[in-house]
């Protein structure tokens, strides 16, 4: 992990991969920084590992996983996967993935219970449901199975033809 880009010999790094990141062709960047364009490869290519290694946004990354962006932040935030790069640029940070990162996450959700109501990870005592409010939830009618929702239709029918009788 880079951390914070510092600005060494006079280059500030955080530029050279805001503007990479957002797909800025290496010329451009090294007018940006008044560098000569090998020397901004170089920056790239120690920084990222390979400089046509494509990285994946935070964005893509939920793309591609079909994950919200919170589950994404969560999945980070207790180490589950790991950014190729982070650094910060104004006052947001930037964090860069590697693709294999989806293969990690899916490889993560294939280990693990997923609650029936909210798909979050089962906490170890728990069976079907991650808590009580998710097992009330699913007692509701659009949590039910379509054989459930058959039936509960079939009782209204029932009670009705009672009511009319
Ligand atoms: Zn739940």
């Amino acid at each position: 992990m880079l951390g914070d880009m510092k600005v060494k010999n006079g280059v500030d790094r955080s530029i050279i991969y805001g503007m990479r990141r957002s797909g800025a062709p290496m010329r451009e960047i090294a007018e940006k920084i008044g560098r000569s364009k090998e020397r901004v490869r170089q920056i790239l290519a120690r920084g990222l590992g390979a400089t046509n290694h494509e990285l994946l946004s935070t964005l893509r990354l939920c793309n591609l996983s079909g994950l919200p962006r919170n589950r994404i932040v969560e999945l980070y935030q207790d180490r589950t996967i790991t950014p190729a790069t982070k650094w910060s640029a104004g006052n947001r940070d930037y964090l860069l993935w590697s693709p294999e990162t989806v293969a990690q996450i899916s490889a993560y959700y294939q280990t693990l219970r997923l609650c029936r109501v909210c798909q979050y990870p089962l906490p170890k005592n728990r069976i079907l449901f991650c808590s009580d409010k998710c097992r009330q939830e699913r007692h509701k009618y659009k949590y039910m199975t379509p054989e459930e929702k058959q039936r509960v239709l079939a009782n209204i029918r029932r009670y009705r033809e009672r009511r009319k009788a």
